[in-house]
C-alpha cells in the first residue's frame, strides 16, 4: 500500500487488512482508536477492542517531516525501519525490557507493537514523585546487555561491522549532532530559553573552554562506534510500573559511544531532581531528591558490575582475545584493563550528560520536568543549576574518579538554593 498518513478511522481498516492482526483481534468491528502521540516525530495510535481491552495494539507511523518543527522540516520515513531493527535486537539481548513487535510495513512507514497498558511514561511519574523499586535492576540489565553484546568486546570483528552497517541512521544522527552538540551553543533560530536565565545562556555561548570541550564530546558522538546505542534514552522513552520496565522509541539507534545512553538516564534523573525545587515543598522534597540521587548512584554501580560480569563471562570479542592475557600476571592486567575501560565510560558519561543538561535549557526542546514549572522565576532556579552542573560535568569530566564525584557536583551546586 502506497504511503499515506493514517487517521483514527483509517487505522481500523488498515489493521483489518493485515494478516498478522488476525491472531490478535477476534473482531475488527469493535475497535476503538485514539491518537496519543505526544512525541516530537511520529503518529502513535492505540487500537483496542472495546469489549476486550486485552486485545489491543499500538501503531506507530512516521510522518515525512519533523512533527515538533512542522511540515517545513522534512525527514525521511526510513526511521521506522531503524526502530523495528533496534526493537528486535533489544528484545533478543534484553528480553522483556522493550515492547514486542507484531508487524512492520515498510511502505507505510509503520510498526505495530505491544500496547503497554499498565505502564506510564517515567518522566511524568517522577514529577509526581513516584517510586519504582525494580527500575535500577531493569535499566542496568538493559544497558549492560545492549552495550556489551553489541560491542567489540563480545562480537567478532566481522559480526560487529555487519551489524553496524545495518544502523547507518544518518538522518536522525544528524538531528542529534545539530540539536544536542552544536546549535544550542551558537545563535540558531530554533533555540528557546527562559529570558530570566539569559545571562547564563550567553555565558555558555561565549565560554571558550566549554565550547571546546563540547566539541570533543560531539567528536566522540560522531566517531566512536562502540556499540548499538538507543541514542534517545531519556525518561520520556521509558514506560514502567512497580514491577515492569520497558524502553520504547529507539528510532535514533546507531553505533555510537556507550556512555551516551548511560548519560541520558542519569542526566534525566538529575534534571528531575532539580525540577523538584519548584514542584515539591521542603520535607517531601528532600526525601524524594535523596531517592533520586541514590538511584543515580545505584544505576552506575549496578551497570558497571553487570557489564564487568558479562565481560568476564564472555570474553569472546576480537578486540581482546581471551588468550591475549595468557601470561603470568595476565589476569591482573585484564582486570586493570576492565577497570580503566569502565572508568573512561564514567568520565564520558559526565561529558555527554553535561552537554545534555545544557541543551535542555538552551536548545530546541526542553522537558516536561522543567516546562511544567509555570512560574518563570522558579523555573530559572532549576535551569541555572542545570547550566552550572552541566558545565562542570563537561569541564571536569577528566578528573571524575567515581560516581560520587558526579553526584558531589550536583550536591555542591544544589546547596546554593535557598527555597
Ligand atoms: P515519538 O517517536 O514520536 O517521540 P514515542 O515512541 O515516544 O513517539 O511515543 C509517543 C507516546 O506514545 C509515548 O510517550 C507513549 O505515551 C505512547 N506510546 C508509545 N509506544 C507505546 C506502547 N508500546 N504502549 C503504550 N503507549 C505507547
Ligand atoms: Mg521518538
Amino acid at each position: 500500500m502506497a504511503y499515506c498518513p493514517l487517521d483514527e478511522r483509517s487505522v481500523v481498516e488498515y489493521l483489518a487488512r493485515r494478516p498478522a492482526m488476525g491472531s490478535l483481534f477476534s473482531d475488527f468491528n469493535n475497535l476503538t482508536v485514539r491518537e496519543v502521540g505526544d512525541g516530537n516525530l511520529n503518529l502513535v495510535f492505540i487500537a483496542e477492542n472495546r469489549f476486550n481491552p486485552d486485545e489491543s495494539v499500538v501503531l506507530k507511523q512516521a510522518l515525512p517531516f519533523l512533527r515538533v518543527a512542522g511540515e517545513s522540516w522534512p525527514l525521511t520515513r526510513e526511521r521506522v525501519r531503524y526502530e523495528v531493527q533496534a526493537l528486535l535486537k533489544q528484545n533478543e539481548l534484553a528480553p522483556g525490557l522493550v515492547p514486542q513487535v507484531y508487524d512492520f510495513d515498510e511502505e507505510m512507514s509503520l510498526l505495530i507493537m505491544e500496547h503497554l497498558r499498565d505502564h506510564e511514561i517515567m518522566r511524568k511519574a517522577l514529577v509526581a514523585r513516584k517510586r519504582f523499586p525494580h527500575f535500577v535492576d531493569h535499566i542496568t540489565t538493559f544497558l549492560a546487555n545492549l552495550l556489551f553484546f553489541t560491542s567489540d568486546l563480545y562480537l567478532t570483528s566481522q559480526e560487529k561491522k555487519l551489524l553496524e552497517a545495518r544502523f547507518v541512521n544518518e538522518q536522525l544522527r544528524k538531528l542529534q549532532e545539530d540539536f544536542i552538540y552544536t546549535h544550542p551553543y551558537m545563535n540558531s533560530p530554533e533555540n528557546r530559553w527562559n529570558p530570566l536565565v539569559d545571562d547564563a545562556v550567553q555565558a555558555v555561548k561565549a565560554n571558550p573552554a566549554l565550547k571546546l570541550a563540547i566539541m570533543e564530546m560531539k567528536e566522540a558522538y560522531m566517531t566512536h562506534a562502540e556499540a548499538l546505542i538507543h541514542a534517545d534514552l531519556h525518561t520520556g522513552s521509558i514506560m514502567l510500573n512497580c514491577s515492569d520496565t520497558r524502553v520504547i522509541d529507539p528510532e535514533f539507534a546507531f553505533f555510537g559511544p556507550m556512555a551516551y545512553d548511560v548519560a541520558a538516564v542519569l542526566q534525566n534523573l538529575i534534571l528531575n531532581y532539580l525540577s523538584h525545587f519548584a514542584h515539591t515543598s521542603s520535607e517531601e522534597r528532600v526525601a524524594y531528591q535523596d531517592y533520586l540521587l541514590q538511584m543515580v548512584r545505584e544505576i552506575w554501580q549496578e551497570f558497571a558490575r553487570k557489564f564487568d560480569a558479562l565481560w568476564r563471562a564472555h570474553p569472546r570479542g576480537d578486540l581482546v582475545p581471551a588468550s591475549y592475557w595468557d601470561f603470568p600476571g595476565g589476569a591482573e592486567a585484564f582486570a586493570e584493563y576492565r577497570r580503566r575501560y569502565l572508568h573512561r565510560l564514567l568520565q564520558e558519561t559526565a561529558g555527554h550528560g553535561g552537554t545534555k543538561f545544557l541543551r535542555r535549557v538552551m536548545g530546541i526542546v526542553s522537558v516536561w520536568d522543567l516546562t511544567s514549572i509555570a512560574d518563570l522565576t522558579q523555573r530559572a532556579v532549576a535551569e541555572r543549576l542545570a547550566i552550572r552542573i552541566g558545565s562542570r560535568w563537561v569541564l571536569e569530566r577528566k578528573a571524575i574518579a567515581s560516581i560520587d564525584d558526579l553526584i558531589g557536583i550536583v550536591l555542591e551546586e544544589a546547596s546554593t538554593v535557598t527555597v
